[in-house]
Formats: structure tokens, sequence, C-alpha cells
């Protein structure tokens, strides 16, 4: 899987079916899209309006809410929500998919591993319940803030 062809067509179909909704998509709302889609990070949505800025200084949060919101009616990312701390926007991988957490800086890592479909398949077996969705995250220390944790041991 590399990223960017498929990004692109999967932004396409997204823009088709805003249009077909009769979504009005301005020039701000196309960037959002991008960000989100393409991205391929873990962003909230005060930090797709820190990018935003720059371009579309007049952009307000609530557009950007807005989107997101449109974009998770139709399934097309994934809420990892933190309750009072906020959530954050996953819409390179719209599907429930196990996360990394980075305790320290917050940072979130997908990884590359396959191991749900199996537990859920077993799950269901076991319990009989039709599963619509499922959230799996580990917490703990990334490799950067573990290498500067060291660096600052080693120099007092
Ligand atoms: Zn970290
Ligand atoms: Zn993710």
């Amino acid at each position: 899987m590399s990223g960017t062809t498929e990004g692109k067509s999967r932004l396409n179909q997204v823009v088709e079916q805003l249009k077909i909704q009769g979504y009005r998509l301005t020039p701000q709302r196309m960037a959002v899209l991008k960000i989100l889609l393409e991205s391929g990070e873990h962003l909230s949505a005060e930090e797709i309006h820190t990018r935003l800025t720059p371009q579309f200084p007049m952009t307000s949060l609530a557009t950007i809410y807005k989107t997101v919101g449109v974009l998770k009616e139709m399934g097309e990312v994934l809420e990892l929500s933190f309750g009072r701390e906020g959530s954050l926007y996953d819409g390179k991988r719209p599907y429930p998919h196990p996360h990394l957490i980075c305790v320290r800086c917050r940072a979130v890592l997908d990884p590359e591993v396959d191991l749900l479909d199996g537990i859920s398949l077993e799950l269901s077996r076991t319990t009989g319940y039709q599963l619509l969705s499922q959230r799996l995250e580990f917490y703990g220390i990334c490799p950067t803030c573990q290498a500067a944790e060291q660096d600052q041991n080693s120099n007092p």
C-alpha cells in the first residue's frame, strides 16, 4: 500500500460523493478534505485549523467541525475521542484499527499489524454478538520521547 495514488483516488471518490449529496465544496472545505484524507496523521480540529490558516486565514473552526461531521456521517473519517481532551481524526484509515498513543507527546501511530480480524471473529463466535465496531488503544512512550528522556538522564 503506497499512499499517494490510493489517497488521491479516494479523495476524488469522496469529492464525487459530496457533490452527489449537493454539498458545496468551497476551496476551504477542499483543503480540509485534503488534509484529512491524505496526511495519514491523527489530527484535532484545532490542528487542521492551524494548517489551514496560512492559506485560508478566514476559515473558522466551525467550518472544520462541519466538514469533519459530514465525512463522519459518510464513514470516511474515524474519530478517536478522548473525552474532555477532545478528538483526533484519522481520514486515511476510516475503518476501526488499533492505535499506539504516546502519553508524553500524544503522537498517534497506526501499527502495521493485522490482529483485529482474528479477535473480532473469535469474539463474535464465542459471544454471539454481531460486532459493529471496536476501539483498541495501546498507551506508552514513543521512541522519540524515550531518547529525549535518556539524553536528559545522561547530562544532568
Ligand atoms: Zn512521544
Ligand atoms: Zn489511525
